[in-house]
């Protein structure tokens, strides 16, 4: 599963060390030596204009020192490099390289998008020893955004409901999820989602796992839970299809293997 390995030690100050390893990013891409699927060393990004600000701390791993910055163009060190989307990555790379991968994308992500203040359009200074843009004018700071999503896999005895969303970047059939809303709790969004996309009523929600999933900021926060009413009804903006699979149904493709839904339903998957 794509999560940062337990191994992993986060690293707020910048530390001076011979060989570090950078994550460069331009918008959602990684940059990669091709030959060796690997990032790129301090002498391979000397010639690229990576400011010192745009450098950023991110980790200790397997004795190597981690770091993350991004460029405005996809700028590259030589001919073997290239620029990688991380979905394309998916069983290319560890899945554990990959979860740091997506912490150094969403630390870049968040230094990219707040360069200025969103109150005064001041020039926002990082503070030292902390995650935070500060505004020398008006006082906002910015903290690296992280937006909650539910993910629900509803069980009616033997069966599960699957969904196809209209909008899933794969066309799988998978577990509803939905971003929360402002002021909402987990459960709120839960009985909320299940409801507008497939017209059905839940009980006995139990919480399941999360995982940080970085396209581009989200912490999936996944339950099961109860049929208790209703007939589906799909919302066709949202949902393609709605179905429930028991044991004697053939199974549709599942989500990809690092994500938690794929985790999700195959503990509950009905055998
Ligand atoms: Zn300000």
């Amino acid at each position: 599963m794509l999560q940062t390995p337990a191994t992993f030690e986060p690293v707020i100050r910048p530390q001076d060390h011979d060989h570090p390893l950078t994550f460069v990013f331009h918008r959602g891409e990684l940059l990669l030596r091709n030959s060796v699927m690997g990032l790129p060393d301090a002498a391979h990004l000397r010639g690229l204009p990576l400011a010192p600000e745009r450098i950023h701390p991110l980790g200790l791993w397997e004795g190597r020192y981690y770091q993350a910055a991004w460029l405005d163009e996809p700028l590259l060190p030589g001919a073997d490099f290239g620029y990688h989307g991380m979905r394309g990555l998916f069983g290319v790379l560890d899945d554990g390289f990959l979860g740091v991968a997506g912490r150094a994308f969403q630390l870049v992500e968040w230094a990219r998008t707040h360069r200025y203040c969103g109150v005064c359009a001041t020039a926002l200074q990082l503070l030292e020893g902390e995650r935070c843009y500060k505004c020398p004018n008006c006082g906002h700071s910015a903290y690296p955004r992280i937006s909650p999503a539910m993910m629900v896999l509803v069980r009616k005895g033997e069966q599960v409901l699957l969904a196809m969303h209209t909008n899933s970047p794969y066309q799988r059939y998978t577990a509803l999820a939905g971003f929360l809303e402002a002021g909402e709790s987990v459960e709120e969004a839960i009985h909320r989602e299940v409801f507008e996309e497939v017209g059905l009523k839940v009980h006995n929600l139990k919480y399941f796992g999360s995982q940080s999933w970085p396209f581009p900021h989200s912490l999936m926060l996944a339950y099961t839970a109860d049929y208790l009413d209703g007939e589906i009804r799909v919302q066709p903006s949202e949902i393609a299809d709605a179905r429930w699979f028991g044991p004697d149904d053939a199974w549709p493709e599942l989500p990809v293997k690092v994500s938690i839904a794929a985790r999700l339903i195959d503990a509950h998957r009905p055998r």
